[in-house]
């Protein structure tokens, strides 16, 4: 184990998270194949080792501190980009049955590969809008986690990520330093989408002490026929108060 590797383990161990060897290794050919395929296609732009293991890694990790992953079967990672946070999620806890959506195929087919070389299992990635795989019935209403990182703001996102969720399940929305104001305009698509929001944790990301926020909204009861509408709609005439 270098050094990075054991700065990485000793940010996790307070938070009850002790990494085999096997999930080391995952973590770091995750870096090498990430830092590859990055050559080739817009993946990421953080490509520097530690930066990677602490903005991406850890950063995906921190759903699993305010969320009991111990109640979760079911994971949907909504707009996974290069996977996060899904596919640390998957390494840390592997025992979920993972599903990724994303629109975008080559990134789709990037995390293919790397689940593949990853050794990973039940896990899913599929290609498509979020607004139209949520209209399937084997994925709506039907997930204990839902989780999105960077993806739209909370008014769009909820439209986007809750119809995935089972009713008592939880969405988790990762957001940066600033949350007050889209948390302020959720209110009606929150109620549109039956989900409660429960609690907003802050907490700063180590090294570089950036701040994030952790939204936990559950959903109350199955989501409403006429939702998600239809793609493109989501994005002009978001659920919230003033377009209506
Ligand atoms: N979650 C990753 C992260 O935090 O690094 C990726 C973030 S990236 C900025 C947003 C991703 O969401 C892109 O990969 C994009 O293709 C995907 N995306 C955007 N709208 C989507 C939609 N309606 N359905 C599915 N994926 C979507």
């Amino acid at each position: 184990m270098d050094e990075i590797q054991s700065r990485f383990v000793s940010l996790l161990q307070p938070k009850g998270i002790v990494l085999s060897e096997r999930q080391l290794e995952q973590f770091e050919l995750y870096y090498n194949i990430l830092t590859d395929w990055n050559e080739r296609m817009n993946l990421t732009g953080i490509t520097e080792r530690e930066q990677v293991y602490v903005k991406h890694f850890y950063d995906s990790l921190s759903v699993s501190f305010f969320v009991a992953m111990d109640k979760v079967e079911r994971l949907a990672d909504i707009g996974s980009g290069a996977g996060f946070p899904g596919i640390p999620l998957k390494i840390v806890f592997p025992y979920l049955q993972l599903t990724i959506v994303d629109s975008l195929n080559k990134r789709i087919q990037f995390l293919k590969h790397l689940c593949d070389a990853l050794e990973l299992t039940n896990v899913r990635c599929i290609h498509g809008r979020a607004e139209e795989i949520a209209r399937q019935e084997e994925h709506r209403d039907r997930y204990s986690l839902v989780t999105a990182r960077a993806v739209a703001r909370l008014a769009v996102l909820n439209e986007l990520c809750l119809p995935f969720a089972a009713p008592g399940g939880t969405f988790a929305a990762m957001k940066g330093s600033e949350v007050q104001e889209e948390l302020a305009e959720a209110g009606y698509s929150l109620k549109e989408l039956k989900g409660e929001w429960m609690d907003t944790h802050r907490f700063q990301l180590p090294l570089e002490d950036s701040l994030r926020h952790m939204v936990l909204i559950r959903k109350t009861a199955p989501t409403p026929g006429k939702y998600p509408r239809k793609p493109g709609m989501l994005l002009k005439s978001p659920l919230v108060k003033s377009s209506l």
